[in-house]
């Protein structure tokens, strides 16, 4: 049995289990990082799982070499920053132990169970609070120098808009353009409450089109997943397939694209994928653990 861990900025959402068919979870508050992973600890300690993932809220130190590894380094969440939650976990349940970023989790969970089933190419975006991307090329998660940042990707700002944005450092990139609160502040009401004929959604659309062309052209991966609670909205899928055909142009020119964007730019599948994906992370540091012959 494996465990995974998706921990978030709200909640912290913890599975046991070896897929979906027989995952059981249990959340916690985000609260203080003491208290949260003392109660983390306590539903772990209740199974005898071989290995853990954590899928996990960021910005992250995935670099093994880094003396910060595995720890939360410069999130603007009290307490959190510099966090070592990957050494808290494995010190205290003793097993092999996994961590990336709660993107690179809930793609990685997609790709092995849900709406990526079997895609070695494969992006998937969460548009809320904030935005962020998770990418599977050539069937390994993207980390690079740091991890990708899909969230703050750079795009004309348009004509029709003049709201300056909210992200802190970029001001109007696609996070400070198209997120959940920065739907709220343009607009004056939380995105939930604009009605589907409100101009917001179809500037929103053009700003997530956007992205996924940029990530298109970038990455060429083979479907798009799109979460989050603004893709709560039902009607905006149809509109982000539209404007992405527009934006590029028919100059990539594949049959899933010209002809089937309905799969192209859809749902995940999964409940929980960040948990599902963590269990992947488990499966890899579980490899890892029996390869050097040793469960530190
Ligand atoms: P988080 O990003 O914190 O993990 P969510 O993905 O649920 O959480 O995103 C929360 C954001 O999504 C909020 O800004 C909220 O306004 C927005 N949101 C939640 N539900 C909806 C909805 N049904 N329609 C549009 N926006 C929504
Ligand atoms: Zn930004």
């Amino acid at each position: 049995m494996l465990g995974g861990i998706e921990a978030g900025g709200t909640k912290f959402v913890c599975g046991v289990g070896s897929g979906p068919s027989d995952l059981e979870t249990a959340q916690f508050p985000t609260t203080s990082p003491g208290e949260t992973i003392d109660k983390v600890i306590g539903f772990f300690r209740r199974y005898s799982v071989s290995a853990l993932g954590i899928a996990s809220f960021g910005p992250v130190d995935l670099d093994p070499s880094s003396p910060s590894y595995g720890h939360i380094t410069s999130t603007p969440k009290p307490e959190w920053g510099g966090f070592d939650l990957l050494g808290e976990v494995k010190r205290a349940l003793r097993v092999p132990a996994r961590l990336d970023t709660d993107v690179n989790g809930a793609i990685l969970g997609e790709a092995r169970w849900g709406a990526a089933r079997g895609l070695q190419d494969a992006v998937y975006i969460t548009i809320g609070t904030g935005i962020g991307g998770g990418a599977l090329v050539g069937g390994r998660v993207v980390h690079g120098l740091v991890h990708p940042e899909m969230g703050h990707l750079r795009f004309p700002h348009d004509v029709r808009d003049s709201f300056p944005g909210i992200c802190p450092y970029h001001g109007d990139c696609f996070e400070g353009l198209a997120s959940g609160p920065a739907l709220e502040q343009r607009w004056g009401k939380p995105a939930r409450e604009l009605p589907a004929d409100h101009p917001a959604w179809p500037l929103e659309a053009r700003y997530i089109a956007l992205g996924l062309a940029n990530l298109a052209f970038a990455l060429s991966p083979r479907r798009f997943l799109l979460g989050g609670g603004v893709m709560q909205q039902p009607h905006l899928f149809a509109m982000i397939r539209e404007e992405f055909a527009r934006i590029l142009a028919g100059y990539v020119r594949h049959r899933d694209i010209l002809d089937g964007l309905d799969e192209y730019i859809q749902r995940p599948q999964l409940d929980y994928p960040g948990v599902l994906g963590a269990l992947v992370l488990a499966e890899h540091a579980a490899d890892i653990g029996s390869a050097q012959g040793s469960h530190a």
